[in-house]
């Protein structure tokens, strides 16, 4: 199970709005414990893919590298990563599967839609999904459906 709270649930959505057409990418920090991913923290991160960003993404190797250690510092770990689907449903596809290399990880994928034309039209994200990445190797690897769970974010300051 992915659990978060709707403060992060929101901004992974948002995130996706805001790179409509485009696909947004980030990575989930916090801590895994018994089949249950609590997430902490959602980072942005840029997606590297400009030759195709609007159905692919990639973050880069610093970028990650950069997240990593700051997650340590804060006593976290990467449970997931999140990306949107613009445009497409919130259902990974073979590249998500083929370019996931994080066993046990979270992979989120928000589907963000467009309402309306022209210069009224405005996206939304729609579905969102969690996936966990199953298995022990290239060769069996699958991406199962994991339940999300938000919960009511509590003490905001
Ligand atoms: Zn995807």
């Amino acid at each position: 199970m992915l659990r978060m709270e709707q403060a992060q649930f929101d901004a992974i959505r948002q995130h996706g709005e805001e790179t409509y057409p485009n696909e947004c990418c980030g990575v989930l920090l916090g801590h895994a414990d018994k089949g249950v991913h609590a997430v902490v923290e959602a980072v942005r991160a840029g997606n590297i893919r400009t030759d195709s960003a609007r159905n692919r993404y990639q973050i880069a190797p610093q970028e990650l590298i950069h997240i990593q250690r700051k997650a340590r510092q804060q006593g976290l770990d990467i449970v997931g990563f999140y990306h949107s689907h613009p445009d497409h449903p919130a259902q990974w596809s073979k590249t998500d599967l083929r370019e996931a290399h994080w066993f046990g990880c979270s992979y989120v994928i928000t589907s963000v839609v467009r309402d309306g034309a022209g210069e009224t039209a405005r996206c939304r994200a729609a579905e969102t999904n969690s996936f966990l990445l199953a298995g022990t190797g290239e060769e069996d690897k699958r991406l199962e459906s994991q339940p999300i769970e938000v919960a009511a974010t509590v003490g905001a300051c």
